[in-house]
């Protein structure tokens, strides 16, 4: 392979304070929303009438809350439910089951987020942060580095948007329901970790006071930032932990994931078995196929023996090309003989689908340009 200029990674990058956007009701538990309402003069229990608009009925249109009196509706919905996400652009491509939605903050920053759906599920796809500091230089978003974290609020609305286009029945073959997350968008989120926290307790709490999503079904995807799994471990929260590795050595991991110059390989598996110790749950083991990178057959084998006996699983993602990118993915035989040895080590192990990859929308694509000239895809 060639060799890569180590990347510096800095962890400590502070998040623009100013740059917040205004607080929502997403941002609060039902208590905090019943105080709010309190303080604006309305009777405690408005909060519950504007939660379950918003989370029950995925209504943020003043004009549709008929229950709550007319003098009262623009002022909670204002202090409530304030515009936090602009729609900029919507694609849609693997025949309407990807939608992939960029939206602009108030501050004008730009994330995305994508909507997946499959016979028996949908997904979606958050961002976490307004770019992301931690650099991995195969990922789109992290080449422009982090502009902000996100607030609580500005992660729940995204999959209360999405959340909104499942019910109208927009994804192609699927159930006209969200039913799970997955935090794989832009951004680390566990370097934004007690909003991402925050924001999951609302994705689970049931309607009125969140969507009513399952801990199961909710994934964190991380680079291994080793003190905050094992601070998620210790939550009383089940979700799903995706570990991107990517390099079962150091040597490469250092290269592929920088903040691997911090925790090493043996450090972030060594906190995973504890996630998965602690709350039961397989930890997903992320690794991108990068041709004649990570994908010769001693690494599957080294691979297979850290995870031999683990409660894990391995995700091969083939590798999405992103702009200006050296890289691409492995070779169709190269894959199977991956999976093969892992298999052979007694490793459970599957092959991710390139969901999106035609509107730049796959692991690893999402960086929020808006570009005039991009359409969607089959449109004349
Ligand atoms: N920061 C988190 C979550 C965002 S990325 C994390 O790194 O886990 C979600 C997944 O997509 C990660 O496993 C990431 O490594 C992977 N990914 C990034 N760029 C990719 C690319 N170009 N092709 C395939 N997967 C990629």
């Amino acid at each position: 392979m060639t060799s890569l200029p180590l990347t510096p990674v800095n962890l400590d990058a502070p998040a623009r304070r100013a740059a917040m956007p205004p607080r929502h009701l997403a941002d609060l538990d039902l208590a905090g929303r019943q105080a709010l309402v309190a303080e604006l003069g309305e009777p405690r229990f408005r909060a519950r009438q504007v939660s379950t608009h918003y989370f029950g009925r995925l209504v943020r249109d003043s004009g549709q809350m008929t229950d709550l009196p007319a003098a009262a509706r623009e002022k909670l919905t204002d202090r409530l439910l304030p515009t936090l996400l602009t729609p900029v652009r919507e694609l849609t491509c693997d025949d309407g089951a990807t939608h992939k939605a960029l939206w602009r903050l108030h501050d004008g920053s730009l994330v995305e987020s994508v909507l997946m759906g499959y016979p028996d599920r949908v997904t979606a796809c958050l961002s976490s942060q307004a770019g992301c500091g931690m650099a991995c230089p195969f990922c789109a978003t992290g080449q422009a580095g982090l502009t902000r974290n996100l607030s609580t609020a500005e992660i729940v609305d995204q999959a209360v948007y999405l959340a909104g286009v499942a019910a109208s029945g927009a994804v192609a073959g699927s159930p006209p329901r969200l039913s799970r997350v997955v935090f794989m968008g832009m951004g680390e989120p566990l370097a934004n970790y007690n909003r991402v926290v925050a924001a999951i307790r609302r994705l689970v709490a049931p309607a009125p006071e969140g969507l009513g999503l399952s801990q199961r079904h909710i994934t964190v995807s991380t680079v291994g930032l080793v003190p905050a799994i094992r601070r998620l471990a210790s939550e009383d929260l089940s979700v799903t932990l995706a570990l991107s590795l990517h390099a079962p050595d150091d040597g490469l991991r250092d290269e592929l994931v920088p903040v691997n110059q911090r925790w090493k390989v043996s450090e972030v598996l060594e906190a995973a078995w504890e996630y998965a110790a602690r709350t039961g749950r397989r930890v997903s083991i992320e690794y991108a196929m990068i041709k004649d990178v990570n994908d010769q057959p001693w690494r599957a084998d080294l691979l297979g023996r850290l995870l031999a006996g683990k409660l894990a699983h391995v995700n091969l993602i083939p590798l999405n090309p992103t702009p200006g990118s050296r890289w691409d993915a492995s070779p169709k035989p190269v894959e199977r003989e991956f999976v093969r040895r892992l298999r052979d080590a007694g490793v459970s192990t599957t092959v991710r689908d390139t969901r999106g990859r035609e509107i730049d929308g796959a692991c690893g694509q999402l960086a929020a340009a808006e570009g005039d000239e991009i359409v969607a895809p089959g449109a004349p």
